[in-house]
C-alpha cells in the first residue's frame, strides 16, 4: 500500500510518500480501508519528535473508513462496518490496523469523511466543555485560535451549552469564520486580555488556550478569581516553567493541561462522547468546516499550511 512514512524526526520534508507492506491485523485488531485521514496539530508534534513514537512510523491520529479484515478474537466489529478512530497512529495510509476497542461505529447520515473531519477535535471540544470545565448557560468563555480546527468546534459547542464566546484570530478572514461559528467578540492577539477586561471587568470563568507560549500570560490575566485556565495545546510552542504563586495572585485560579486520552479511557466513555459528537454532526447542530481535501501524497503541504496558520477549520488527507 501507499503511506506517508517518517524515517527520522524533523520538519515537514521528512514526510515521505512511500510503498510499504500492507499491515496485518493481530488478535483484537481490525484492518480498515482508509477513506480519509484527519490532519491534527498532534501529527506535527509526532513528526517533530516532541511526542516521540518509535521510528519509522506512519503518522496520523484520526481516520475513518470501512473494515476489510478482522483479527482473531474480534466479535463486535465485522467486515463492511463503517468506523472512525482517534489516538491510534497510522491514519496517513491506504490501510490502517486499529484495536477493535478503538473502532467507533458511524451512524447513518455521517460519512467517513465527515467522521475523519470531526472526531478527534469534536471529542476534545466535548470533554473540554462538559468535563474539564462544564460550561453553564450564561458563562462567557474565551477560545483562542477560534477559526482553527479546534476553535470552530469549541466555539460551536460552547454556544450549544449556552455560553457567550469571545475568540482570538490572526486575520479578518478568520474573524469572519469565528463569528459565523458563534463568537460574539473577536480580537487580535496583541491586546486580547485588555479587551476581555473592558467587556468583562470581573474576568472570565474559563479560558480555552491551545496556542500556549504566546498567549499564556494574557490568558491568565483574563481569568476571574476561582476561574479555570485550560491550556490544551501549544501551537505557538510550550509554556515555559511556571511559578505556582501566580495562580494565588490571580485569585486562586485553577490551571490544567488536559489531553484526550484520560477522557476516553473506557470504551463506554469513548462511545458516549462519540455518539454526541456524531449525532450533532448528523443533525447539523455541529457544522464541520473542511478547509481542504488533499491527496495523501501532499501531506507535506498539509503540514506546511497548518503550521503556517493558513488553514481555517479542518484539513483532510484522502488516500
Ligand atoms: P488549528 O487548526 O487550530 O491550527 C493552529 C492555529 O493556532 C493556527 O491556525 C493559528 O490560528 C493558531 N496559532 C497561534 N499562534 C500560532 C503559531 N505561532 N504557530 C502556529 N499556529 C498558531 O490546529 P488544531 O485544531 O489541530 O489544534 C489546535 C490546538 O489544539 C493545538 O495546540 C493542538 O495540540 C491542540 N489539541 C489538543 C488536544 C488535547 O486533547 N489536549 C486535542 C486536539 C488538539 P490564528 O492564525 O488564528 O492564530
Amino acid at each position: 500500500m501507499r503511506a506517508i512514512v517518517v524515517p527520522a524526526f524533523g520538519g515537514s520534508s521528512v514526510l515521505d510518500y512511500a510503498e510499504v507492506p500492507d499491515p496485518v491485523p493481530g488478535p483484537g485488531e481490525v484492518l480498515v480501508d482508509v477513506a480519509a485521514a484527519g490532519v491534527n496539530y498532534i501529527d506535527v508534534y509526532h513528526r517533530e519528535g516532541r511526542y516521540p513514537l518509535p521510528l519509522p512510523m506512519v503518522p496520523g491520529s484520526e481516520g475513518a473508513g470501512t473494515v476489510s479484515q478482522v483479527g482473531p478474537g474480534v466479535t463486535d466489529v465485522v467486515v463492511g462496518d463503517r468506523v472512525g478512530w482517534v489516538s491510534v497512529p497510522g491514519a496517513y495510509a491506504e490501510k490502517a490496523v486499529i484495536p477493535a476497542a478503538s473502532a467507533i461505529p458511524l451512524p447513518a447520515g455521517v460519512s467517513p469523511e465527515q467522521a475523519a473531519a470531526v472526531l478527534l477535535q469534536g471529542l476534545t471540544a466535548h470533554y473540554l466543555t462538559t468535563s474539564t470545565y462544564p460550561i453553564r448557560p450564561g458563562d462567557t468563555v474565551l477560545v483562542h485560535a477560534a477559526a482553527g480546527g479546534m476553535g470552530l468546534l469549541l466555539t460551536q459547542l460552547a454556544r450549544l451549552h449556552g455560553a457567550r464566546v469571545f475568540g482570538t484570530v490572526s486575520s479578518e478572514a478568520k474573524e469572519r469564520m469565528a463569528r459565523e461559528a458563534g463568537a460574539e467578540e473577536v480580537f487580535g492577539y496583541d491586546d486580547f486580555a485588555k479587551r476581555v477586561r473592558e467587556l468583562a471587568p470581573e474576568g472570565l470563568p474559563v479560558v480555552y488556550d491551545g496556542v500556549g507560549a504566546t498567549t499564556f500570560d494574557g490568558s491568565l490575566a483574563s481569568v476571574r478569581p476561582l476561574g479555570m485556565l485550560v491550556v490544551y495545546g501549544a501551537a505557538s510552542g510550550p509554556v515555559p516553567p511556571f511559578d505556582l504563586q501566580r495562580l494565588n495572585q490571580a485569585g486562586s485560579v485553577f490551571l490544567t493541561r488536559p489531553s484526550l486520552g484520560p477522557y476516553i479511557a473506557t470504551r463506554e466513555e469513548l462511545l458516549r462522547r462519540s455518539a454526541d459528537v456524531l449525532g450533532w454532526t448528523a443533525s447539523g447542530q455541529l457544522d464541520v468546516h473542511v478547509f481542504a481535501r488533499l491527496p495523501l501524497a501532499e501531506a507535506q503541504r498539509a503540514h506546511d499550511d497548518l503550521e503556517g496558520r493558513k488553514t481555517v477549520g479542518k484539513l483532510l488527507l484522502i488516500p
